[in-house]
């Protein structure tokens, strides 16, 4: 008998995932299929995308989970993974995240969900939070300058060689690596020397100063533990013309002197170990930090010191705006995407800790590594003498030691067959030193007689004299009040995801769920060591096998690395796939790469890395790549053409309808296809870039796979690639250590022919934040992630719809439709008016909105995306703050409202301007203020004025502002 009540099928419909992640609901998405004039999503679709590259089958994904199904999978899946106690060190440490900054930075949607900081009046409080990262790794490691942020460890050392090769007088080619650095830093130089033609002569610390290099690498405190004193050194390579760079750990830089103090030319170094935990590998916080004459050819984003119109002090992204303005050829690196969310948890870790507490966290894991390293040499096994964590055991029966440490739940360092490697860390305790002595047969009976009879193991020359953290930012919020308070106010100041939409294009900042972010602070995912033993780590493996194998479904490829750990290095990995392959068929000098004029700056940038020459490619005037110059260009460099590289759909935001024929004039001339893969929030469940002619693609997990931004990082760039490429993804191991004390290399340090080498410093790249594309893949299903690209064409074509009238989009596709993004064209304005897109953008911050992408890609315009995660109403509210907008410049037109003095080009606003006892301008308070009713209700007030941008440029100040900076502002209030 039927019955009336609805089917539980129905009722349990409503709790799915997707009705949350996407903004509008069914009736929503009717009313706004009437308004671009389509009568179904379907339809919509078919309308926008060409037949050609269309779908017909559903993605092959398991059945969608609700986010709680969803969570004891995961759960279970955390489950599997083992935590040791792990000693291993190798460049990542155990920490102690204090938990204020866990719950309110990490685990806060105001720090994670901001964008990277281009718009500098809304971004104040995350740029502070970055200078004060700065600031630390300049006074700890004695620079001038540091920026903020790269992406792990071997990368900035890789930066720093380039730097060096740069800056250097010398005019070798040949870059100097101690024997004694970290694997994988060798790892990925090996990998980025390669691709620049730069020789690698690895050796012992001695022979840097005969070696006839550009620059010289040094680990400080080495890989095996050794604190030395490498003043002299220094001076030999400086008398070289060379320069010297050292990768170092902050931690011990709070006892040893700074590099900077004995010559050091450049520092890099990872700052995981300042509350950051393992993650498997990552997402950590890299540095470079440089002498102040390498400033404008340092490679990353720098934050520094400028003024606003009031000329108050004020924060903006110094120097290079690249990234999205990228110098494309002349660029100095790839880095876009960075660690900023990290670095701001390792910045915040200072400020907690102050100088004073930094000192005794790392005084504390000095004492216990040096009270272990009596009690093991009272037992007669040798461990190396001037270490600050780390002791090289040596002389021993490795395999026995490490049994009986994973019998007692502790990993220690594989080094060879004699030896292994110890690190203690902020999280060691007195039980860890008893039982890490007792593995190698050392009883102590007494920890505190040990104490009292065992010396500090650091040598008494290399005692850290220069003072460090010396700034009020870190001397003050010591009690968790105040930095909560502090990280509270800083939060306030910025625009993020949990206040409005951030309509930006190419960067897809769609909803971050919250069921997302959970799993990455379990323990079971934090707290696992990037070198721990398969068995520990079977959670991860599945989980990164699964996600591999969803991700190469939804774009038609055959096999995926997860290892790059930001876009461009995924572009990169890819790039180097295509060298590597061309080179398996003995066409090694197949170099060339045509890159459309409208390509991201990345792709130009990494190119260059992989030693690629790049040829431009034309773009007609619908913005379609020219094919008739792609046919031209491709034939002309036949003999020599490795790729292109082309993003799809473009960054006009249009579906191209050749696509096909590209993909074969280039495979016709030798090359192969690079899509890049950042506007794949227009594809998934649509159309397969693997299945239409391309070779490989990078995706970004941090645009259309949910991964917060975090306010310009961490980002994940899986590449993936066609069978044939397969093979020659990045490695996943580093080669066998370097020969150190006792240790013997087990081949002679070369990879198999052709392989590619490491290009992150760890295996799975940032593993930790791999959960959150997990669970979004797992939640959304098939259906749901058709839906949402479906629901994010249609949201970005009602935009542009309805904003028509007022301002024009510069490029549609076929049936006069855009993609997932449109670009608003506002030259026609400036030409009236000489309101430029840069004062519309400022002026939305006034409506509490965060400006479209500003000049990209093409000069004069706004790019808006907004996201299938964007509801109708903030669609509307979005629309109605730029049709107001366009009034105001109407009214400019009219002569209402005067061309220099109204309110677009003094915006933003700040509270303080609006409510001086003294106006002067020329249009009211109110206007000024509150351009819209609605507003009065909730407003955003931004922090400073208009930033200006040549100031900062032309006094580049990188530092915490000094108090007395303030001191005007101080005296008003
Ligand atoms: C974001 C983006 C990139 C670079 O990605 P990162 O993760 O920032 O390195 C490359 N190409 C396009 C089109 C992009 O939008």
């Amino acid at each position: 008998m039927p019955h009336a009540a609805p089917s539980l099928r129905e009722l349990e419909h409503h709790d799915a995932f997707l009705a949350r992640h996407i903004g509008p609901n069914e009736a929503e998405i009717a009313r706004m299929l009437e308004v671009v004039g389509q009568p179904s999503l379907d339809a919509l679709t078919d309308a926008i995308v060409p037949a050609s590259i269309r779908l017909d089958a559903p993605l092959d994904l398991p059945a969608p989970l609700d986010e709680h199904e969803a969570l004891a999978r995961i759960r279970a899946l955390a489950n599997r993974n083992k935590i040791f106690r792990s000693f291993i060190g190798q460049g990542y440490y155990g920490t102690r995240t204090p938990n204020v900054v866990l719950r309110n930075i990490l685990e806060n949607p105001a720090w994670y969900t901001a964008y990277t900081p281009y718009q500098a009046e809304i971004s104040q409080g995350r740029m502070e939070a970055l200078i004060n990262f700065q600031t630390m790794v300049a006074d700890l490691t004695g620079m001038d300058i540091a920026n903020a942020s790269l992406l792990d460890e071997a990368t900035a050392a890789a930066e720093a060689m380039t730097l060096a090769k740069r800056a250097a007088k010398s005019k070798s080619d040949t870059f100097f690596v101690s024997e004694r650095v970290h694997p994988q830093t060798l790892e990925v130089l090996r990998t980025r020397a390669a691709g620049l033609g730069i020789a690698l002569q690895v050796g012992p610390d001695e022979d840097a100063a005969q070696a006839d290099s550009f620059g010289v690498l040094l680990q400080y405190p080495d890989t095996y533990g050794r604190v030395r004193d490498h003043a002299g050194l220094a001076e030999a390579v400086h008398a070289r013309g060379a320069l010297l760079a050292v990768s170092a750990d902050l931690l011990a830089l709070a006892l040893i002197e700074a590099p900077g103090a004995w010559g050091a030319d450049i520092v890099v170094g990872n700052s995981q170990r300042f509350g950051v935990p393992f993650g498997f590998g990552g997402p950590h916080a890299a540095f470079l930090a440089c002498r102040d004459a390498f400033k404008r050819s340092m490679p990353g984003r720098l934050i520094g010191v400028s003024v606003d119109s009031q000329g108050q002090p004020a924060y903006r992204l110094t120097l290079q705006t690249r990234e999205q303005h990228i110098r494309r050829e002349k660029a100095t690196s790839n880095i876009c995407t960075a660690q900023v969310l990290l670095a701001v948890m390792a910045g915040m870790y200072a400020v907690y800790h102050g100088p004073e507490g930094l000192k005794r966290i790392a005084a504390r894991t000095h004492r216990l590594t040096a009270l272990l390293a009596a009690a093991l040499r009272g037992a007669g096994v040798a461990v190396g003498e001037d270490f600050f964590d780390t002791l090289h055991v040596t002389g021993i029966d490795a395999g026995a030691i490490h049994a009986r440490a994973r019998e007692a739940g502790i990993n220690l360092r594989a080094i060879d067959d004699e030896s292994v490697g110890i690190s203690l860390d902020e999280t060691a305790t007195r039980d860890d030193v008893i039982a890490l002595a007792g593995l190698f047969g050392a009883a102590i009976d007494d920890l505190d007689a040990l104490d009292a009879a065992t010396p500090d193991a650091l040598p008494a020359a290399l005692r850290r004299r220069t003072p460090y953290l010396q700034h009020p930012v870190f001397n003050t919020y010591h009690s968790e009040h105040e930095l909560l308070r502090y990280m509270r106010a800083l939060a306030d100041k910025d625009l993020a995801l949990d206040r409005t939409m951030i309509p930006l294009g190419s960067c897809t900042m769609k909803l971050n769920a919250t069921a997302e972010m959970i799993p990455i602070t379990w323990p079971e995912f934090a707290n696992i060591h990037p070198l721990a033993p398969a068995d520990q780590t079977e959670g991860y493996r599945e989980l990164i096998d699964g996600l591999e194998r969803m991700l190469a479904e939804c774009t038609g490829y055959d096999a995926v690395s997860l290892q790059p750990n930001s876009g461009a290095q995924g572009e990169f990995a890819g790039l180097l796939a295509i060298r590597a392959w061309h080179a398996s068929r003995g066409e090694s000098h197949r170099d060339v790469c045509l890159i459309p004029e409208s390509a991201h700056g990345t792709n130009p940038a990494s190119a260059q890395m992989c030693g690629m020459r790049v040829v431009v490619v034309k773009c007609d005037r619908d913005g379609n790549v020219d094919v008739e110059d792609l046919r031209a260009q491709a034939a002309k460099h036949a003999d020599r053409l490795a790729a292109l590289m082309i993003t799809y759909p473009s960054t006009h935001g249009v579906f191209e309808e050749a696509v096909v024929e590209i993909c074969e004039i280039v495979h016709a001339h030798g090359g192969q296809v690079y899509t890049d893969g950042a506007n794949m929030n227009a594809l998934v469940g649509v159309a397969k870039p693997g299945k239409w002619g391309s070779d490989v693609s990078h995706l970004n997990l941090h645009k259309t796979f949910c991964i917060p931004h975090g306010g310009g990082g961490p980002g994940v760039g899986p590449c993936a690639v066609k069978a044939h490429l397969a093979p020659f993804l990045p490695s996943s191991a580093p080669l066998p250590p370097p020969a150190g004390e006792g240790a013997r290399r087990a081949d002679g340090g070369e990879r198999p022919a052709g392989a590619v080498g490491m290009v992150s410093a760890a295996r799975f790249g940032s593993a930790s934040i791999l959960p959150i594309s997990w669970m979004y893949i797992v939640m959304m299903g098939a259906a749901g992630l058709k839906r949402a690209t479906q629901v994010a064409l249609l949201n970005a074509n009602y935009v542009a719809k309805r904003l028509a009238p007022h301002y024009p989009t510069l490029y549609t596709g076929r049936s006069g439709l855009v993609a997932h993004e449109c670009i608003l064209d506002l030259r026609p304005l400036k030409d009236a008016t000489g309101i430029s897109a840069e004062d519309v953008a400022k002026r939305l911050i006034d409506f509490g909105f965060h400006a479209p992408t500003l000049s990209f890609p093409v000069a004069g315009t706004l790019m808006v995306e907004p996201t299938e995660s964007e509801s109708l109403a903030e669609l509307d509210r979005f629309v109605e703050a730029m049709i107001q907008i366009r009034e105001e410049i109407r009214a400019i037109e009219d002569g209402r409202l005067d061309r220099e003095d109204n309110p677009l080009k003094h915006a933003p606003h700040t509270a303080a301007a609006v409510t001086a006892s003294e106006w002067t301008r020329a249009y009211p308070r109110e206007l000024a203020a509150f351009p819209l009713p609605s507003l009065k209700k909730q407003k955003y007030w931004p922090p400073v004025g208009r930033v200006d941008n040549v100031h900062g440029d032309k006094h580049v100040m990188c530092a915490c502002i000094p108090i007395e900076a303030f001191k005007d502002e101080a005296a008003e209030a």
